[in-house]
């Protein structure tokens, strides 16, 4: 069988990655002539609109995915009349803007931050009276990894906060202050056969996923796992989703969700017994899922602007590493790295080594 990837990147290459050994062949739709993933598979050299390529993508897979949320409508739409798209085109409505999103959120009794929608400096005036301070305007499309946000600490602000954005539509919400910041990493199958894996805990910085650590019997699982469930149901849901959530108080409240494999979900590679990838290829297969109990202590780190040399990361004990060779570049992802144990001190020894080397070579 054939599986077709919009997007040639570190997500489509783990992807493939985890495909291979399920004797899928994969051919990938992508605009860049040396993308990740083109090693793995045939290329598709191209635009995502580019109704030509749609065409030869929809008559050579059996199944198509996709490893970013702002795939055109037009190609979803065109990709489920001629063949199957998995997750399904509606996840992609509703995540791709996130006043949608959030109106989703809240139609599915799913908690968010307050927010409301901002097309003018006026609206945001007004927003401000139920909303308070502080609070974040953020563009409703095309931003990922807190690009396009502004945070408000003040009245002072909202003029300089408007002409940020140019003109775009946004939202803008509460600010909040948050104890933790949790995703729920889950797997749908064609047959409704469903699995969660342990919650991940992230640490960002600058609006950029840095760490990720694997949670044990985590007191807020059953609540994400429920969260989870809402969407799945929604959305006739097939393949894996990330949900990011905010802890707040022992309750969870909604960011945003990822209708696709996750950054925060690459611990399952080593931490799972089935990995994130491995799981979204069964779920799009229609095979059975795999177990996602974790194994043992572990943890991710990111490499962002410029991975350290090979050997020194390699030198730290439990540590697996990901290149995603691609070229250094300030504040791109260019590669991670896991520390697995089921020795908790070592495992601690290990990831305080693999942080400081990250923060050292770390650009942005
Ligand atoms: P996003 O692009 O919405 O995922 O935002 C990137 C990061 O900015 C999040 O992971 C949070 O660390 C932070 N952030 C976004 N929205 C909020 C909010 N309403 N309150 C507090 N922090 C936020």
């Amino acid at each position: 069988m054939t599986t077709g990837i919009l997007g040639g990147g570190q997500l489509a290459r783990m992807i493939a990655l985890a495909g291979l050994p399920l004797a899928q062949k994969f051919i990938i739709l992508d605009p860049s002539a040396d993308a990740g993933a083109i090693p793995l598979g045939s290329h598709l050299q191209g635009d995502y609109d580019d109704m030509t390529l749609l065409q030869q993508l929809a008559d050579k897979a059996d199944v198509v995915t996709y490893e970013f949320e702002n795939v055109p409508a037009l190609a979803a739409s065109y990709l489920a009349e001629h063949t199957c798209i998995y997750p399904p085109a509606k996840a992609l409505e509703a995540s791709q803007d996130r006043l949608v999103e959030k109106n989703f959120f809240h139609n599915l009794g799913i908690a968010t931050a307050p927010f409301a929608h901002v097309d003018k400096l006026e609206d945001l005036q007004q927003a401000m009276h139920h909303i308070g301070y502080p609070a974040i305007l953020k563009s409703r499309r095309f931003g990922y990894d807190g690009k396009g946000q502004f945070r408000i600490l003040d009245e002072s602000q909202l003029a300089e906060a408007w002409e940020a954005m140019q003109g775009v539509p946004s939202i803008v919400e509460g600010f909040v202050s948050f104890q933790r910041e949790i995703s729920i990493i889950a797997a749908r199958s064609v047959s409704g056969e469903t699995a969660f894996y342990p919650l991940s805990e992230n640490i960002h910085r600058g609006g950029i996923l840095r760490v990720t650590h694997c949670c044990h019997d985590d007191p807020m699982q059953q609540q994400a796992e429920a969260y989870a469930n809402k969407l799945f149901e929604a959305l006739d849901y097939v393949g894996v989703v990330a949900l990011e959530l905010f802890e707040v108080n022992g309750e969870l409240l909604a960011n945003e969700f990822a209708p696709r494999v996750h950054n925060s979900g690459h611990w399952t590679i080593e931490g799972a017994e089935t990995s994130q990838f491995e799981n979204h290829m069964r779920a799009i297969l229609d095979l059975p899922l795999g177990a996602t109990t974790a194994c043992g202590f572990s943890a991710m780190v990111n490499f962002i602007g410029a991975s350290a040399p090979d050997d020194d990361i390699l030198s730290i004990e439990n540590c697996h590493l990901h290149l995603y060779d691609k070229a250094p570049r300030k504040g791109r992802k260019v590669a991670h790295a896991t520390i697995r144990s089921d020795d908790k001190a070592l495992f601690e020894q290990s990831l305080t080594k693999l942080i400081a080397l990250a923060d050292q070579y770390d650009d942005s």
